[in-house]
């Protein structure tokens, strides 16, 4: 823990990107460590994520840890432990703007708070509380995917389907990564889009670079 005067102080890690980026993978590096040197740790989740068990959470690729389902964030602070050093939540950008002051308090307290979250939404705005606890966090940092179209570095969730709603909970098939150029957040190309083989991936980038030129 970083050391103050003379005593340990908490903070707060914030793990972001889009999905397929990894971030409960790293979420649960990180508390896997944490465990092997022996630390309390509590894991919480926003119950509207019942896509895998729900004692669980779970990545992609189906590692898995156990954690305290909650309702909202005011319930995390109600069930922290006293001898609970590290507290990690993942699907941060689910819970209402109460996440940050909770994370505050519990760093306030001496805890290492590490949140997992996306940090923005289908649509390529800022996630609930993400930019709040982004701003508020000592440590952060951004995971990118594989742009499903290009191969590129992706930023961005694609949703695929036209439900309504910025939650919509599933994985796999209603959405993909994508980079900035490929993004499509009003979905006006079909969800087909053909993959481009890479000899003919330079066929857009001329085209946005004129745009570009022509915003100049
Ligand atoms: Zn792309």
């Amino acid at each position: 823990m970083f050391a103050h005067q003379g005593r340990y102080s908490g903070w707060i890690e914030v793990v972001c990107g889009p999905m397929f980026s990894g971030k409960t993978e790293e979420l649960i590096r990180r508390l896997k460590l944490v465990q092997i040197a022996k630390q309390r740790v509590q894991i919480f989740k926003p119950v509207i994520d019942d896509r895998y068990d729900e004692a669980y959470i779970m990545s992609h690729s189906a590692q898995r840890f156990e954690c305290e389902p909650v309702s909202t964030a005011k319930e995390i602070l109600d069930k922290i432990h006293d001898n609970t050093r590290v507290v990690g939540i993942d699907e941060a950008q689910f819970y209402s703007e109460e996440i940050a002051d909770v994370a505050v308090k519990l760093a306030n307290r001496g805890l290492r708070v590490i949140l997992a979250g996306l940090d923005q939404d289908y649509k390529g705005r800022p996630f609930g509380s993400m930019p709040t606890l982004l701003a508020l966090a000592e440590s952060v940092l951004k995971l990118k995917a594989i742009c499903k179209v290009c191969g590129g570095l992706a930023s961005k969730t694609q949703r695929l389907t036209t439900d309504q709603g910025t939650v919509v909970v599933g994985s796999g098939e209603a959405y993909e990564a994508r980079c900035r150029a490929c993004f499509d957040p009003d979905l006006s190309v079909e969800r087909a889009v053909p993959a481009l083989p890479l000899s003919k991936k330079k066929k857009h980038e001329p085209e946005l670079v004129k745009k570009a030129e022509a915003s100049l």
